[in-house]
C-alpha cells in the first residue's frame, strides 16, 4: 500500500493498531484497491465502540486489537482447490475482538466483497492463483484473470 493511503487508515484510530510487534508492524499488505473496503470497517467501528466492551480505547495493551491481513494461503490449501478448499484465500480477513454482531457481519461483507475487487486499483477482479502458490484478488490489468 502507498505508505500515504496507509498513514491514512493507521490515522482513524493509531490505538487499535499494534505497530510495534506483530502482523500490522508491517503495515497493510495489501495494495490500495481494498483501502476503501478498511477505511468503511474502520468508520463504522468508531461509531458504534462506545458500546462495545472489550475494544481497546487508551490501553495499547488491551486485547481486541484490529489486524488487517490478507490470507494468501490458508493452511493445507493448493491452488488447485483454491475455489473450494478456502473461501477467504487471496481475498481480505479483518481481525479483531469486541464489537457486536452488526459490525461482525459488516466485516463479513468486506471480506467477501475483497475476492471481486482488485487489491491493487479497486477495479473489479476475481480471487486467483498467482506466483508461489498463492492466491490474490486482481483484475486483468494487474495480473488476474481478464
Ligand atoms: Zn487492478
Amino acid at each position: 500500500m502507498r505508505p500515504d493511503a496507509e498513514e491514512k487508515l493507521f490515522g482513524i484510530e493509531p490505538k487499535w493498531f499494534n505497530r510495534e510487534r506483530g502482523p500490522m508492524s508491517f503495515g497493510f499488505e495489501h495494495g490500495d484497491g481494498w483501502a476503501s473496503l478498511v477505511e468503511g470497517l474502520l468508520r463504522l467501528a468508531q461509531t458504534r465502540r462506545a458500546a462495545w466492551v472489550g475494544l481497546p480505547q487508551d490501553n495499547p495493551f488491551a486485547p481486541g486489537r484490529f489486524e488487517v491481513r490478507q490470507v494468501l494461503r490458508a493452511p493445507g490449501q493448493t491452488v488447485a482447490a483454491g475455489t473450494t478448499a478456502g473461501a477467504t484465500a487471496g481475498m481480505l480477513r479483518f481481525i479483531f475482538v469486541g464489537g457486536d454482531e452488526a459490525f461482525r457481519e459488516a466485516a463479513r461483507e468486506a471480506e467477501v466483497a475483497s475476492g471481486q475487487i482488485c487489491e491493487e486499483c479497486g477495479q473489479p477482479g476475481s480471487t486467483g492463483p498467482w506466483k508461489h502458490g498463492r492466491l490474490r484478488t486482481l483484475c486483468g490489468r494487474h495480473g488476474g484473470a481478464p
